[in-house]
């Protein structure tokens, strides 16, 4: 309830910003000058969060495999799911990025003070992943290095004994909690932020940015769309012989809640249900893979991400090469993984697709304006893609409970 009177004001803050910012058309300076100060302060507030909930939030979910021996199967089946999906997701947001030209009709130098940072190569970005000094890693925020670093602690967790493992793992499941709970209040801002950070942006540009912005928010659905239909769609039939008609309507009871919170992490129990009642997925396989999943597996985050960076890309007038195009697939894939499922979390993992590859990160402003609405469709799709990991890894064990079948 109370996240459904967020979105309405952050709907409301935005088209204020909108308002505002078409009245001072003659006057950018005072935007500048007053407002835009107040989205500078959301868009710390949101850096702010990053390391923290990140490397906290991975490292829960990485130990959350248990047991690696006897989880190892089902385990390694979740992991290469999620992972192969989520690629698609990146993928086909990507190719939207490029059919769809959403930054077409928008043109922004990129600001000489902040040129934007040296692209860096693939295989620098490869060699890079394993930090020699992961406290350095943290420090610079460098997310890559981070991922890598948490996921070691995890899994290292997942090998000793429960004794031996547990204050360290209570710790960053505590230390996780709160940051969820950190980013629960900046989003309270959101709606403040939303109206500071439109109104310099349509002083300056005029209503001609909203036409990109709405073509953000179409390739995002669109693709959205897209993979549901053939991702989810072809694994469950083919994995599960289950009627993709009957997974839609089974799952629909969480990817409706997901719409409307904007958060896996707090769908999760009805996700949970869904599953089990009307998918026929096991108790044993929907209390790993789906809480699993509501913190690693975000394929509608990765598409979202792959969208807007070359959104962005297109609109500072910024070539992408293959090797950077690659480098966006491998971040946009990895970070889904220190994703949150909270709401907003994709839009903080964003500033980490767009440094990877040397993307202005005030491209950011542009897309935070309307990214509640972006949200709700890529945690709608995070959910749904956990569900079909269930089905898929029940039928390969041959655990899909039948008798709800068609
Ligand atoms: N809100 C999303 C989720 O909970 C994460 C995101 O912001 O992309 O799944």
């Amino acid at each position: 309830m109370k996240k459904i009177q967020l979105t309405t004001k952050i709907f409301i803050g935005l088209i204020l910003g909108i308002i505002v910012g078409l009245l001072l058309q003659g006057n950018p300076q005072i935007a500048k000058t007053y407002i835009s100060p107040f989205g500078t302060l959301f868009l710390n507030m949101i850096k702010m969060i990053i390391v923290p909930l990140v490397f906290s939030s991975l490292i829960v979910g990485a130990a959350s495999i248990g047991d690696p021996k006897s989880l190892g199967r089902i385990g390694g089946k979740t992991l290469v799911y999620f992972l192969v999906t989520t690629a698609f997701a990146v993928i086909i947001g990507l190719i939207l990025g490029f059919v769809l030209n959403p930054g077409a009709g928008l043109s922004i130098p990129v600001d000489a003070s902040q040129e934007a940072a040296e692209m860096p190569s693939l295989i620098d970005t490869l060699l890079n992943i394993i930090p020699a000094n992961p406290l350095k890693g943290l420090v610079d925020g460098n997310i890559l290095q981070i991922i890598a670093f948490a996921l070691f602690l995890g899994v290292a967790c997942t090998f000793l004994p429960k004794e031996k493992s547990e204050p360290f793992e209570k710790f960053f499941e505590s230390l996780a909690e709160v940051m969820y709970k950190v980013t629960a209040i900046v989003m309270s801002f959101a709606p403040i932020g939303v109206f500071a950070l439109i109104v310099p942006v349509v002083s300056n540009y005029g209503i001609d940015v909203l036409k990109p912005l709405s073509l953000v928010i179409i390739s995002v659905y669109i693709g959205c769309i897209l993979h549901a239909v053939l991702v989810y769609s072809s694994a469950v039939k083919m994995f599960a012989n289950m009627s993709p008609v009957k997974f839609f309507k089974g799952i629909a009871p969480a990817a409706i809640t997901a719409f409307s919170t904007s958060s896996s992490s707090g769908t999760l129990p009805i996700t949970i249900s869904s599953a089990k009642e009307n998918l026929g997925v096991p108790d044993k396989i929907a209390s790993f893979v789906l809480p699993l999943g509501a913190t690693i597996n975000m394929d509608g985050t990765a598409l979202y991400q792959g969208v807007c960076a070359l959104f962005i890309a297109q609109v500072y007038g910024i070539e992408l090469g293959i090797s950077q195009i690659l480098i966006i697939i491998l971040t946009a894939t990895l970070g889904s993984i220190g994703t949150a499922g909270v709401p907003g979390a994709g839009l903080i993992m964003l500033t980490l697709v767009l440094q990877s590859v040397g993307l202005p990160l005030e491209g950011l402003v542009l897309i935070a304006g309307v990214d509640r609405i972006l949200d709700m469709a890529r945690t709608c799709v995070n959910v749904v893609g956990d569900a079909s990991c269930a089905v898929v890894v029940s039928a390969t064990e041959k655990e899909l409970v039948d008798e709800k079948s068609n």
